[in-house]
């Protein structure tokens, strides 16, 4: 482990993170290199000892790890703290903390749209589902819901944020003027041709946030646009939390439509 920079998960086989920030590096003049660390959840301790002893510069965290390393931390970010969740690690007047820029990958794509959303429904109840929670009282929406295949994870949810859970099967029943899917489904793989929302259902649907971002056009993205409904794709979060996570590190702002383009680029490549 010689790099000042990576993501941590296990497995990390789909990760594009370290395409992202070894270009923001290349691009910005930075000395260093972005790594992929497959990590077991045994192992996680000793990793942490690692980034402490080598003090790593910066670490991204994906699933099972971002709850985990929070025990190992000198601090959480105000953001981590609401989210119950942490996806960047780094330093900060010699202590190691915890922050979550996913709650600002999901902000940042939907603030244009702010003045149009008076309710959202957020499909899911892990973490991804928390950020997009917290993302959505920083917006300020006025109604907010949260929706899961199991009903009591959704509960705690609802509970946590002081929002409403409803039921699975009646998620389409009424109006919303925005759905945010945070499930795995239509994401490559065992998911993918798959959507968390009825063909049918767009009819009363203002704006569609799918935050899986490969392959780029889900399922659920299409049925919406076929039903004319106005879509945000998981790219532009995966966009917005990298470049996020870039400037907490390096202090610099990395040009986003380069970085848009370089993902873009490299998802059609892999067939996404
Ligand atoms: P997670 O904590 O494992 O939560 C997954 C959620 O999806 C759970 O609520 C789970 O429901 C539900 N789910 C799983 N399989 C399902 C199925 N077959 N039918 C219905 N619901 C199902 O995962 P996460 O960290 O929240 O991440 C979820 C997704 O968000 C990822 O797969 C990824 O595509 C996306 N994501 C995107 C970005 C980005 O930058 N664009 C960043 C983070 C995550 P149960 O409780 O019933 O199991």
């Amino acid at each position: 482990m010689t790099a000042p920079y990576g993501i941590i998960g296990w497995p990390l086989g789909h990760s594009k993170s370290p395409l992202l920030h070894n270009w923001g590096l290349r691009t910005s003049g930075l000395p260093g290199k972005y790594e992929a660390w497959p990590t077991e959840p045994k192992k996680l301790k000793a990793f942490m000892a690692e980034v402490r002893a080598r003090h790593i510069k910066g670490v991204s965290v994906t699933i099972p790890h971002k709850q985990a390393v929070m025990p190992y931390l000198d601090g959480l970010t105000e953001r981590a703290t609401r989210v119950g969740a942490v996806n960047t690690l780094f330093w900060a007047g010699g202590k190691l903390l915890g922050d979550n820029t996913d709650v600002a990958g999901i902000v940042a794509p939907l603030a244009p749209h702010r003045e149009a959303i008076g309710s959202a429904l957020v499909l899911g109840a892990g973490g991804a589902a928390r950020a997009a929670c917290a993302a959505l009282q920083e917006l300020g929406v006025a109604e907010i819901a949260v929706t899961n295949r199991t009903a009591a994870k959704a509960e705690t949810l609802a509970k946590d944020f002081g929002i409403t859970a409803v039921a699975w099967e009646g998620r389409a029943a009424r109006p919303w003027s925005l759905i945010v899917n945070t499930t795995p489904l239509g994401m490559k793989g065992e998911h993918q041709g798959k959507s968390p929302w009825p063909g049918d259902g767009f009819g009363h649907v203002g704006l569609v946030f799918d935050l899986v971002y490969n392959p780029v056009r889900t399922v659920l993205i299409s049925d919406a646009k076929n039903a004319g409904v106005e879509v945000l794709s998981g790219l532009q979060m995966f966009l917005q939390q990298g470049l996020a996570q870039f400037e907490i590190w390096t202090g610099v702002k990395l040009e986003e439509k380069g970085a848009r383009q370089l993902l873009m680029m490299d998802l059609l490549a892999t067939g996404g």
